[in-house]
C-alpha cells in the first residue's frame, strides 16, 4: 500500500493534520469494527483502515525502495507477530496486566415529593477514577531510545499481503524502555471529582435507579483509541409526604367530610404540591367521589378522594336537616 493509497482509504486529503487523520481513523475504525459491523467484509475493511492509518501516521511510504519495507520478514531481526486489531482492545496489547476498575459507581440522592411528581434537575457530585493524564492510562511512560529508524519506539510497523506486522526495530533491536508513572503510582488512573447534571423524570417513585452511562470509572481504552468508562447508578430517595402520594402520574390525597357537608356541599383547604388550595366539594357528593385539581408547572392531575363520614347519631342529623327544610 502506497502512502497516497492510504490517504484514499481513509478518505483524507494528504494535507490533513495528524489530528484530523486520527479523528477520521477513529470514525472509520468504529464504523467497521467487526464487533460492531456485521457486514461480511467489515473485518477486511477494518484491517485495511488500520493498515492505512499505520502508514499515514508514520508518514513513510512503505513502497519507497530506500526502506526495508519491501522485505518485512527481514533476516532474523528479533520477534515479530501478525498485527491483531483485537489485541488492542482494552489495552490488552500493551499492558496485559493492567486491571482497571470495572465497577460501576452507586450513589444516592434525595428529592422532595414535589420534585418526584414533576421531575427536576439535580447536580450530582461524586468521586471517580479517570485516566491518568501523565501516562494516558498505561501506568508507565515510554522513554525515547534515540533511534532514528523507529522514532525511538523500538518497533517498526510494516505491511505485506494486506496484513500489518509489528516488528522489533532492526536498527536499535527494540531497546524500548518505559519508566513507571509516578503521579498515578503506575495504576494508570487518578481519583477525580466529577459533577453531572441529571434530569430526574416526572412521576419518580422512591427507590428508582437512574443509569448514567459512561459516567463512572475509567475502564480502559477500546482499540487503543476510545476511552471506556463504567456507569453510575443513581438511587433516588423520595422524601415522603404525609398528606399526598403518587399514584401513576397523579398526585392523590384524601379529604374527609361529614355527611352533612357532603349533602350540602362545602369548601375545604387541602395541601397540594403548590401549597394549600381551596377545594370545592359539590352538593350531593358520594363517598369515594373525586375532585380533580391541576397542580405544578405541567398541569399535573391532583385527585382529591372524598371520604364521607357517617354520623354516629343519625337522629341529630335528621333534626338538622328538618330544621333547614323549614
Ligand atoms: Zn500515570
Ligand atoms: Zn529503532
Amino acid at each position: 500500500m502506497k502512502l497516497t493509497e492510504a490517504y484514499t482509504i481513509l478518505n483524507l486529503d494528504p494535507s490533513a493534520t495528524p489530528e484530523e487523520a486520527k479523528k477520521q481513523y477513529r470514525k472509520l475504525a468504529k464504523q467497521f469494527h467487526p464487533d460492531i459491523n456485521k457486514d461480511a467484509d467489515a473485518e477486511a475493511k477494518f484491517k485495511k483502515i488500520n493498515e492505512a492509518y499505520e502508514i499515514v501516521e508514520s508518514g513513510v511510504d512503505p513502497e519507497q525502495p530506500a526502506m526495508d519495507w519491501n522485505n518485512p520478514f527481514g533476516h532474523g531481526h528479533g520477534n515479530r507477530h501478525v498485527y491483531d486489531p483485537f489485541s488492542a482492545i482494552f489495552n490488552r496489547g500493551n499492558s496485559a496486566k493492567r486491571q482497571y476498575n470495572s465497577t460501576n459507581i452507586e450513589i444516592q440522592t434525595s428529592i422532595s415529593f414535589r420534585e418526584s411528581v414533576q421531575g427536576c434537575k439535580k447536580e450530582i457530585s461524586y468521586s471517580r477514577q479517570t485516566k491518568c493524564p501523565h501516562c494516558h492510562g498505561s501506568g508507565n511512560k515510554p522513554v525515547n531510545n534515540g533511534c532514528k529508524k523507529c522514532g525511538g519506539k523500538g518497533q517498526v510497523t510494516t505491511q505485506s499481503a494486506g496484513s500489518i506486522f509489528i516488528t522489533t526495530c532492526p536498527s536499535c533491536h527494540g531497546h524500548s524502555q518505559t519508566n513507571p508513572c509516578t503521579p498515578c503510582s503506575s495504576t494508570g488512573v487518578t481519583e477525580a471529582e466529577a459533577s453531572v447534571h441529571v434530569s430526574v423524570p416526572a412521576a419518580v417513585v422512591d427507590g428508582k435507579v437512574l443509569r448514567l452511562r459512561g459516567m463512572g470509572n475509567f475502564a480502559g481504552t477500546l482499540m487503543g483509541l476510545q476511552d471506556q468508562f463504567t456507569d453510575v447508578y443513581l438511587h433516588i430517595k423520595v422524601k415522603p409526604d404525609a398528606d399526598m402520594r403518587l399514584v401513576g402520574e397523579d398526585v392523590v390525597s384524601d379529604l374527609n367530610v361529614s355527611l352533612l357537608d357532603a349533602l350540602r356541599g362545602c369548601s375545604s383547604n387541602i395541601k397540594t404540591i403548590d401549597g394549600d388550595k381551596m377545594v370545592d366539594v359539590p352538593a350531593g357528593t358520594k363517598n369515594k367521589d373525586e375532585v380533580i385539581l391541576s397542580v405544578g408547572d405541567h398541569n399535573i392531575k391532583h385527585r382529591v378522594i372524598i371520604g364521607v363520614s357517617y354520623p354516629t347519631d343519625v337522629n341529630k342529623l335528621i333534626d338538622v336537616l328538618l330544621e333547614e327544610g323549614k
